[in-house]
């Protein structure tokens, strides 16, 4: 397995890929590697030959210090990680290498990024399209691999290269989750024992809502109240919102009358946890 650190190796190595007709695969991720980042991995084998994990903590997307400083940033571990699963390459690049001094361009998202996450974390998506699209110039990627974990930044980047003709095709992943429902995310090993077991409240309220939805209910109010009433009720949790909104648009809807995801977003102690269940029929829900 090979590691990259700048840019300029990172493409020097797609371009060989390239010459010698791979396809070659990306997953950006922010490491400290789980199971949901390997079931990306996995997903990279089915559409690419050869396939390429990033491992960026990206400080332009973090919009609290405090939350840059703490990311867990396990790096011998994760290498481990890629090269027990047939991971080809790691880009590993420094800050500097991506932020040299004089760095000045950015990538702005639409609409699609003022709701939802966009008013409780200012600049985040700004901070991810722009090192997408760097991770993009770097890695030439044919496929990239995506987790519905994170569905708003999905929905953006798909946006984002229809819009900006990057040619990458996007190739989305439901959402891992631990044994009793907790959506699996690098920032789960900074809850206490105690948040850690109320954080479940999330997937469960979610779930408690897809199962109404299942058993007929298409009033996006009722199914909002019924996760709503789940989270407030339970311990620790500060709710930051629970939308239902369209699939593709991300516009909250009153009735479920096309596909639509519900999500959230709450605190527990200082960790801010997100997840989401689309509201589809069986045939086309995925998480
Ligand atoms: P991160 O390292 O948290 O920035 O995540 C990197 C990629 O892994 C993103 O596309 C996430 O959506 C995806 N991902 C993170 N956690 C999960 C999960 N539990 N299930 C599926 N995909 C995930």
């Amino acid at each position: 397995m090979d590691v990259l650190t700048t840019p300029a190796d990172m493409r020097a190595w797609s371009e060989r890929a390239r010459a010698a007709g791979d396809r070659v695969g990306v997953v950006p991720t922010m490491g400290a590697l789980h199971r949901g980042h390997l079931a990306l991995i996995e997903h990279a084998h089915e559409h690419a030959d050869r396939i390429v994990v990033t491992i960026f903590v990206n400080p332009l997307q973090f919009n609290e210090s405090a939350d840059f400083d703490s990311y867990p940033r396990p790096i011998d571990d994760d290498l481990g990680v890629c090269r027990a699963a047939g991971v080809d390459a790691v880009y590993a690049p420094t800050a500097a290498a991506m932020y040299a001094p004089g760095f000045q361009t950015r990538v702005v998202p639409g609409d699609l990024a003022e709701r939802l996450e966009g008013p409780m974390r200012p600049g985040h998506f700004e901070g991810v399209a722009t090192v997408v699209t760097k991770l993009f110039g770097a890695t030439r990627p044919h496929a990239a691999i995506f987790g519905q974990k994170d569905y708003q930044q999905l929905t953006i980047v798909r946006r984002m290269v229809t819009d900006l003709d990057l040619g990458v095709e996007i190739v989305a992943v439901p959402i891992v989750r631990e044994a009793d429902g907790l959506a699996m995310s690098s920032r789960n090993v900074r809850l206490t024992p105690e948040h850690r077991a109320a954080a479940t409240v999330l997937s469960k309220a979610l779930h408690a809502a897809r199962e109404r939805y299942d058993a007929g209910e298409r009033d996006a109010r009722a199914l909002r109240r019924t996760a709503v009433d789940m989270i407030e009720d339970g311990a620790h949790a500060e709710l930051e919102y629970v939308e239902v909104v369209d699939a593709d648009t991300l516009v909250p809807i009153e009735r479920i009358d096309r596909d639509a995801v519900l999500l959230t977003a709450a605190w527990f102690g200082g960790v801010r946890l997100i997840d989401n269940v689309r509201l589809a029929p069986p045939s086309t829900a995925e998480t």
